[in-house]
């Protein structure tokens, strides 16, 4: 006997007709014997549709009433899944996210999760009960109802598996696993088996969007079993994001290429090349509280160098107009920027152990024309800056340079 925890996303549970899918599938795994728990999103659309209504009424919808708001639609699913569960005569229980007691930060509209004291649902799971939880929401430590950021209930179904020590967090949804790149883009991608920990956080910051980021980082930290599948198919394996890169295994030297169209460039020109120079560029940028991405500082020329760095699109004319003031203040030359690029990046951890990665996508994209605007690293990634327009060319390309569509 296993403890799961399952997560059923917006899709999953888009229709009446869905739900019941889902109450079947539940009570297939219930009657080999496990303890269930089940998170689900609100029915597709429904968290757009109510975040729209309430800007109907407020161009900055007040924090604490948008989360009392945005929350209801899954309220809604968790009550239509345990009457479905009872349908089939599965004895079932929902919890909105302050009844299973997810206390979080009072940080509306992203809240972080700081505790779950999952006893009460312990007694439901010991007297064979499926416990039926609302993901994206909790209460703050004054019983104000808040939500976790889009996306949200994949972090809460990590952190209820990480709190009840299930053995296996299941997240269900419409594509059947992570693959080395989006099927859209190229059609010979492949479904990976496992991903690693380190290689999926990667992934879902570059813009891979199965998981929430967050939701990752949670495994991470508790060291979740989790495994990614299809709602729609009725056996299959998805993809298990694993914490040990498995031993004996021939490892690819790439698991997959990411992209991502949410950025854009700045560049100060005629930067004075001094102590300190980088701080008094990007601390305003931080103290504004914009995340800066790539960063590049190039080597001077006669005490002058240009200091370029990307920030996320929806930043973009605020960095802008933060920087103003400190380019005429550190009598820098100009300023020059653009946001029609995108974002490219090869992970692997096979990275590790081979060598020539680098040069392998450089001249991969040189091929193809494709100039290179800013290059970034880490031990097992290699993201580079392109022209927005080449993104596509760019990924099927360098998936096929890596012999992704080839199994492993
Ligand atoms: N319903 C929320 C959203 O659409 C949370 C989720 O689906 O994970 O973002
Ligand atoms: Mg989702």
């Amino acid at each position: 006997m296993a403890l799961i925890v399952q997560k059923y996303g917006g899709t999953s549970v888009g229709s009446a007709e869905r739900i019941k899918s889902v109450a079947r599938r539940v009570a297939r795994w219930k009657a080999k014997g496990h303890q269930l728990v089940v998170v689900v999103s609100a029915m597709a659309g429904e968290t757009n549709r109510l975040i729209a209504l309430a800007r109907e009424l407020q161009e900055h919808p007040d924090p604490r009433e948008f989360d009392v708001m945005v929350s209801t639609g899954e309220q809604v699913t968790i009550a239509l899944l345990s009457m479905a569960l009872m349908e089939l005569g599965v004895r079932a229980r929902s919890y909105t996210g302050g009844q299973a007691r997810i206390l979080t930060d009072g940080a509306h509209t992203k809240a972080r999760i700081i505790s779950i004291d999952e006893q009460r649902l312990r007694g439901d799971l010991a007297e064979g009960t499926v416990v039926v939880v609302a993901g994206f929401q909790g209460v703050d430590e004054r019983g104000n109802i808040t939500t976790l950021g889009r996306g949200g209930s994949d972090t809460t179904g990590v952190a209820l598996a990480a709190a009840l020590k299930a053995d296996e967090c299941q997240i269900y949804t419409d594509v059947d696993g992570v693959y080395t790149t989006d099927p859209r883009i190229v059609p010979e991608a492949r479904r990976l088996k496992t991903v690693t920990f380190e290689e999926m956080l990667e992934m879902a910051s570059l813009g891979s969007k199965v998981l929430q980021i967050r939701s990752v980082e949670f495994a991470g930290r508790y060291r979740v079993r989790l495994r990614v599948l299809s709602s729609f198919e009725e056996e299959g394996e998805g993809t298990l994001i694993t914490f040990e890169e498995e031993p004996n295994m021939e490892q690819a030297s790439i698991s997959g290429i990411a992209f991502n169209r949410d950025e854009a460039k700045i560049t100060i020109l005629g930067v004075p090349d001094r102590p300190g120079i980088a701080y008094q560029i990007l601390g305003p940028v931080g103290d504004g509280n914009v995340d800066v991405d790539m960063i590049v500082q190039n080597v001077s020329h006669d005490g002058m160098t240009d200091f370029s760095f990307t920030v996320h699109r929806s930043d973009f004319q605020k960095t802008l107009r933060i920087l103003e003031p400190v380019v005429r203040h550190i009598k820098a030359r100009g300023v020059e920027s653009g946001d029609k690029i995108a974002k490219v990046s090869v992970v692997g951890v096979g990275m590790r152990s081979h060598a020539g990665i680098a040069s392998t996508m450089f001249r991969t994209l040189a091929e193809e024309g494709i100039n290179i605007e800013m290059i970034s690293t880490s031990e097992i990634k290699i993201s580079v800056v392109i022209d927005e327009k080449y993104t596509e060319l760019a990924v099927r390309v360098l998936h096929k340079a890596f012999g992704l569509e080839q199994p492993v």
